[in-house]
């Protein structure tokens, strides 16, 4: 006999291993189905690993223990909830805003009762889907109707779909954005079956260039707030006041896709200005469009505001039956907003302004608390402070400006990339995953977004 086959003669067979006590805590947690599928795939891996190293895997003592191993993995979320200490506070990929506990139970309720989602209690007629929302988003921005779609992106292909098809949609260069993920702004205007006329240059643009341009066959004149770029130095772009004036004179409206948009004025606390979606309505925008997941707070969400001959045609588009939000999409933005009517409680209350809001005294005291464990735990490989950062908003919203933080921060003594590397890995594999950001051939574990400071204490627990 070859040395292979007699290796390969002492992999188990499944049947025995189920009938095995090992397994009967697998069995009962995870069920016959799933348990039998893992053993078969660790069957072929041994076999692999016979053939290409000649010899058993290590765990072929203790087949229980690895299955669990394989078990408990394949049942991990694919939405796995992290630390994110990245410093980017409504960071994209970790999905944005986290929502207030008032939009939680909301969802929850949504999710777990029959809910009159389109359905008038005082009336027979069918509600519309929109309509409880529009009631208090018009409250807020002083508009006289709303459209809520799935996301920011959908709302600006609505708005152009059902306002210009066919016809040409002025913008001027300096505002031909793209957000990322494949949103640009003339690839919208061609998907919504609009003409894209660019006017004026990059850095300059004036109400002339959009005079000039508009025509017969204009629809709309469109102003894109640059949320993830700056323009600076010798610039001009014309207000959306200005150009209000100009589509009065023209019979033209004026459409403005805000990005973020904030509800509320956030100067009162120190942050950067960031244009509100109530200024537009009342400079006379026909149409403003922003997210639910930005600066608001809330779900991801498209808003829609504006006048109602317009939100009507919006409504009734055929995409808006595509795009339109879900039941639980809008049970959180209609808990969202309703923080908004009471804004003396919102900071408190709403973990976005919360975190944006916060001290970076209390950050830097939070650092200084933590500092002895990381030290403990890993001040052999690493030189680890608290040093100060700053944190960055993000989502594309106030792109330049940064908020006053804390880090700790984890210098390899041996210099190393690859040590700082498998450092993060480590992080990243704890139970619950703590994700940082390298920078200066070191570590940031920014702290402005860690609220629960025993948990993450917990979690560290070798
Ligand atoms: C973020 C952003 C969008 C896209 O919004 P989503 O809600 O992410 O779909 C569109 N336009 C501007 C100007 C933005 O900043």
């Amino acid at each position: 006999m070859t040395p292979d086959r007699n290796l390969y003669s002492q992999l188990p067979a499944i049947d025995k291993l189920l009938r095995d006590a090992s397994f009967s805590d697998l069995l009962r947690n995870f069920g016959h189905t799933q348990v039998v599928s893992t053993l078969r795939e660790m069957l072929e891996t041994a076999r692999e690993y016979i053939r290409t190293q000649q010899q058993l895997p290590t765990w072929n003592g203790n087949w229980a223990a690895q299955a669990q191993v394989q078990l408990e993995s394949h049942q991990r979320s694919a939405l796995q909830p992290v630390f994110n200490l990245t410093g980017t506070v409504l960071h994209t990929n970790l999905g944005r805003a986290l929502q207030a506990e008032a939009a939680i139970e909301a969802v929850t309720n949504a999710m777990r009762f029959p809910v009159t989602l389109e359905y008038d209690l005082h009336g027979a007629e069918r509600g519309h889907r929109d309509k409880a929302l529009a009631g208090l988003l018009c409250e807020l921005t002083g508009a006289e109707d709303a459209c809520i779609v799935n996301n920011n992106a959908a709302a600006v292909l609505l708005m152009l779909a059902a306002c210009a098809s066919g016809e040409n949609v002025v913008v001027s260069r300096g505002e031909l954005v793209e957000i990322g993920g494949a949103f640009r702004i003339p690839d919208v205007m061609r998907q919504a079956g609009c003409k894209l006329v660019e006017v004026g240059t990059t850095n300059r643009t004036h109400l002339k260039d959009y005079r000039q341009a508009a025509g017969e066959n204009t629809a709309l004149l469109m102003k894109v707030h640059t949320s993830n770029y700056q323009v600076a130095g010798f610039t001009k772009a014309v207000t959306e006041a200005e150009l209000v004036e100009l589509g009065n004179e023209l019979n033209i409206p004026v459409v403005t896709d805000l990005g973020s948009g904030s509800l509320v004025d956030l100067t009162q606390w120190g942050l950067p200005e960031e244009p509100m979606p109530q200024q537009l309505i009342a400079a006379g925008v026909s149409l403003v469009s922003f997210s639910g997941d930005k600066l608001l707070g809330g779900p991801q969400a498209g808003i829609i505001v504006g006048k109602k001959d317009l939100i009507a045609r919006i409504q009734s588009h055929p995409l808006k039956r595509a795009l339109r939000a879900d039941k639980m999409t809008l049970a959180a933005l209609e808990a969202t907003l309703r923080l908004y009517q009471h804004p003396e409680t919102l900071v408190e209350r709403l973990p976005t302004l919360r975190l944006l809001t916060r001290d970076a005294n209390e950050i830097t005291e939070l650092a200084q608390r933590l500092l002895p464990e990381f030290q403990s735990q890993y001040g052999e490989q690493f030189t680890v402070c608290v040093e100060p950062c700053l944190s960055q908003i993000g989502s594309g919203s106030l792109p330049v400006d940064r908020l006053p933080s804390s880090a700790l921060t984890f210098s390899p003594k041996d210099g190393r990339g690859s040590t700082l590397g498998a450092l993060t890995q480590s992080l990243r594999e704890l139970p619950k995953p703590i994700i940082g950001r390298i920078s200066d051939g070191r570590l940031w574990l920014d702290l402005r977004c860690l609220e629960d400071e025993t948990g993450f204490m917990e979690n560290l627990k070798p």
